[in-house]
């Protein structure tokens, strides 16, 4: 008889939160506050540490536990996050200046928290290990020299070419037909990260209130009122920070989001030398398969965590759990006895243009739609809709793009499990 599989669906990060957050209860909050932050991620912590630092009196207001959505659950693999269609697709969409400038902007942000962590003194295992990105095809290899030649030329961000003969030094799979390396790319602990934000953001003065959910916003005279579960407090203005969990509260924004449901598992403590036949150098990793696989190694070395879009929209740890674990064992056949001792899974919020978003909407601040990729840019773009907030200086060159939705589509994405599906499909089949 097969034996049932037994991991934790606790994310792996999560270890670390031995003790629950200190949170304000719900009836102690303030009748009156300057800046009401709507989620605890990425996106409001860094706003709220910037408001606060400002001399705002601000509230972040979290429905489930602190910063227990993306930011705390997801692969930690830090980088500039140039748009998916590269160079050459971009300056065919936007023209050659605004391309430029849309990579230029997505360097700033990665440098923008690189900068952040080092002036805060913040120890959240920050490694600048490099990132190999492996063409799953040989057609692919040629086409991600050429993208990542332009990008090393046009920007200050060097790469190594790795031809198929090479890449054993890289990587221990022979699936890839060569790759290249983003060697700036780093790799971080995220919970570390968000709980040292948390401590920051007290120390300035923020208060939290934790399992409360903001159920409704409306505008008055002198600024909002929010309920906050049973209980309504004003504010003179409110920061959306919801990501893929954008809900009803805000129903024009859900409309403009993608949620996605991604999930990692990770491995038990391994033996140095399968870890080494996995990834001699301990970079992060990646490839060029329409489903997104990435994958590292846990900041102490020891596990391997490899994470991917799981197909359903809803938590299925069983389904992620074995999808996942046989797209590892697929790369890495060495890996085939290993047992998983973590599977978890978060949303991430896509927009349609794949650009990241944030401004104002029907008088309420949001920041949003970093398609996959927000550790660099939730953290980069919650700083500046804070300081737009502030009157300051908080121009981004993404505020030239409208915010897309596309006509009949109310936030449901009932359409993406047959997308997924389908990448799934191209990808086996080599399309
Ligand atoms: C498994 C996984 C792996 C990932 N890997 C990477 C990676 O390696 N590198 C990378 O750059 N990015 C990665 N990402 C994406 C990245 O984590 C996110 O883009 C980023 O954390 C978004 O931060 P955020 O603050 O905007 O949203 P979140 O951290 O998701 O926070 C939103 C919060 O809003 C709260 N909320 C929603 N509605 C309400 C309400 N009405 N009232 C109160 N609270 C509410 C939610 O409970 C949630 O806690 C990954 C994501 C996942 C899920």
């Amino acid at each position: 008889m097969a034996t049932q599989p037994t991991y934790s669906n606790t994310p792996f990060w999560h270890q670390i939160f031995d003790a629950p957050f200190k949170t304000l209860p719900l009836e102690e909050l303030s009748q009156h506050l300057d800046v009401i932050v709507v989620g605890s991620g990425f996106t409001g912590l860094s706003a709220a540490l910037t408001l606060a630092r400002a001399g705002k009196s601000v509230a972040v207001i979290e429905a489930n536990d602190l910063a227990s959505g993306a930011s705390s659950r997801n692969g930690g693999l830090l980088g500039p996050s140039f748009h998916k269609l590269g160079l050459a697709g971009l300056e065919k969409k936007f023209g050659r200046e605004t391309a430029d400038e849309l990579l230029k902007e997505s360097l700033r942000g990665f440098n923008w928290l690189l900068k952040f962590i080092e002036t805060e003194s913040i120890e959240c295992d920050l490694k600048h290990c490099g990132r190999f990105r492996g063409a799953l095809k040989e057609k692919h290899f040629s086409k991600m020299c050429q993208q990542a030649e332009s990008l090393a030329a046009k920007l200050d961000y060097p790469i190594e070419i790795i031809s198929k003969s090479q890449q054993h030094t890289e990587v221990g799979s022979d699936k890839y037909h060569g790759g290249v390396v983003y060697t700036k790319d780093a790799s971080l602990h995220p919970a570390k990260l968000v709980n040292q934000l948390i401590e920051r953001c007290q120390d300035a003065g923020v208060s939290f209130v934790s399992h409360a959910k903001v159920r409704d916003i409306s505008q008055t005279y002198a600024g909002f009122k929010v309920q906050i579960e049973q209980r309504c407090v004003e504010a003179s203005a409110v920061l959306i920070a919801t990501n893929g969990y954008t809900g009803n509260l805000t129903r024009p924004l859900k409309k403009r989001i993608l949620p996605i449901r991604s999930s990692m598992i990770a491995t038990p403590p391994l033996p140095k030398e399968l870890i080494d036949s996995v990834s001699p150098k301990q970079r992060s990793h990646g490839g060029t398969d329409r489903l997104v696989f990435y994958y590292r190694t846990s900041p102490d070395g020891q596990r391997l965590l490899f994470g991917g879009r799981a197909l359903a929209y809803a938590d299925k740890p069983d389904e992620y759990y074995h999808f996942l674990r046989k797209n590892m064992v697929s790369l890495f056949p060495q890996l085939q006895g290993v047992a998983i001792s973590h599977a978890w899974s978060g949303l991430v919020a896509y927009s349609f243009d794949h650009i990241p978003h944030l401004g104002l909407n029907n008088g309420l601040y949001y920041a949003m739609g970093y398609c996959g990729s927000g550790v660099a840019r939730a953290n980069y773009l919650g700083h500046k809709i804070a300081l737009k907030m502030l009157g300051e200086n908080g121009d981004t060159v993404f505020d030239q793009f409208e915010f897309p939705t596309k006509a009949l589509y109310n936030g449901h994405p009932w359409f993406m499990p047959a997308v997924l599906h389908w990448h799934s499909l191209a990808d086996k089949l080599g399309l």
